[in-house]
């Protein structure tokens, strides 16, 4: 029983009766306005109570409950806060894969000693996240993935589930097939056109048959329904790399030109790494000539580097060495591997003026979107945006 699944219960709205203790006890819906064409994005356990759910039209959701407090989101905060919780996650253990802003599965196998049972783990995680940012958490435990998830969606809210064998062969059988991970509303009313209503009802199906339903995944969804899912907790860094790259409309051959492209390409990835709380520790150059041919440089560094200026100085040294600057190039792009979670990474003692400003840079690209702001010297290109 290594796998955790922590969600944070009905998060947005949860945020905001946080953040305005009037509205708590109150149905809460944030999102699209009673007036707008948007829907919910969450809502309060209490506006829940009145049919209310996410996704569903605002329209809908005010004649159900007109006396609820509508509100738009307020992503930047809501990022803030889940960057907050997944902090606290990890002292748990490294191995953590973020499903989305508020969701993620942790795999504390190997966690035991220095924390004690899973169980122990997540109760320490439900009073941490609760003490430190006033939130309430829902914690699954399992032996693997869809297990995990299934005890959190059971348990909620402020639910601590621990799934294990006796459990699974007493619950599972009789869920409904919307229960599987991965099954939505479309392929759940196929199933129950075909008889199938419950996990049960789908293991004794004949696997043929099912297929026409389920197609290539038939093999996946019976797995899951028998309790079964061996895929492994991926934590972030598992990701291979980030980059962007550009072609030009005409081949471009002024090194000036290509030098303030690399700023650019620079600061979009370096960005990327610092969204992802990953370190980079290896970057590399792609430049392919007007022939078709594609040229890589790559440096790989001991220490991890994710500030925009750092990459650049990396990124135009290799340019420079490349043997082909001042020649005619089609394409130009910039990569950073050997991602590691920036966590793990031994902090340098004083975070210099660079890590700031990027700091500053970031904070505004989430709150204005990415055109807001950018270096000066990339403001001499006037009109050129990637
Ligand atoms: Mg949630």
């Amino acid at each position: 029983m290594n796998i955790l699944h922590c969600d944070l219960d009905a998060f947005y709205a949860s945020v905001e009766q946080r953040d305005h203790p009037e509205l708590v006890g109150k149905p809460v819906i944030v999102g699209g306005l009673p007036g707008s064409r948007g829907v919910v994005s969450t809502c309060s356990y209490e506006a829940r109570e009145y049919g209310v759910c996410s996704a569903m039209p605002a329209k809908q959701a005010y004649r159900l409950c007109p006396q609820a407090v509508f509100l738009p989101p307020d992503i930047p905060k809501y990022i803030r806060v889940s960057q907050d919780v997944f902090a606290i996650l990890h002292r748990y253990s490294p191995v953590l894969e973020a499903l989305s802003i508020d969701e993620a599965f942790l795999d504390v196998s190997g966690c035991h000693r220095l924390f004690g049972s899973s169980a122990q783990i997540a109760k320490m995680i439900k009073n941490d996240v609760l003490q430190e940012t006033g939130l309430l958490i829902s914690v699954g435990i399992a032996a693997n993935k869809f297990l995990a998830k299934l005890a959190t969606n059971l348990s909620k809210p402020n639910g601590l589930m621990e799934l294990g064998n006796d459990e699974i062969a007493e619950i599972l059988p009789s869920l409904p097939v919307s229960e599987i991970w991965g099954i939505g509303s479309k392929t759940a009313h196929r199933l129950n056109k075909a008889g199938i209503y419950t996990i049960a009802d789908l293991l004794e199906f004949p696997r043929s048959k099912l297929e026409t339903i389920l197609g290539s995944n038939t093999d996946f969804y019976i797995q899951l329904c028998s309790g079964k899912d061996s895929r492994p907790v991926l934590s972030r860094s598992d990701r291979k790399s980030i980059g962007n790259e550009i072609t030009f409309p005409v081949d471009l051959a002024d090194q000036k030109e290509i030098e303030q492209l690399l700023l650019e390409l620079s600061c979009q990835v370096a960005y990327r790494v610092r969204h992802a709380s990953l370190i980079a520790h290896t970057v590399t150059i792609k430049m392919r000539t007007p022939d078709f041919q594609t040229f890589t440089r790559s440096q790989t560094l001991q220490q991890g580097v994710d500030a925009d200026l750092t990459i650049y100085d990396i990124a135009l040294n290799m340019y420079h060495q490349s043997g082909l600057a001042g020649k005619h190039l089609r394409l130009l792009g910039l990569s950073c591997s050997k991602l590691l979670e920036r966590n793990l990474e031994q902090p340098a003692l004083f975070a210099d003026e660079n890590d700031i400003l990027d700091k500053i840079i970031d904070d505004m690209k989430d709150k204005f979107g990415s055109a807001a702001i950018k270096r000066g010297s990339l403001l001499n290109k006037k009109g050129r945006n990637m």
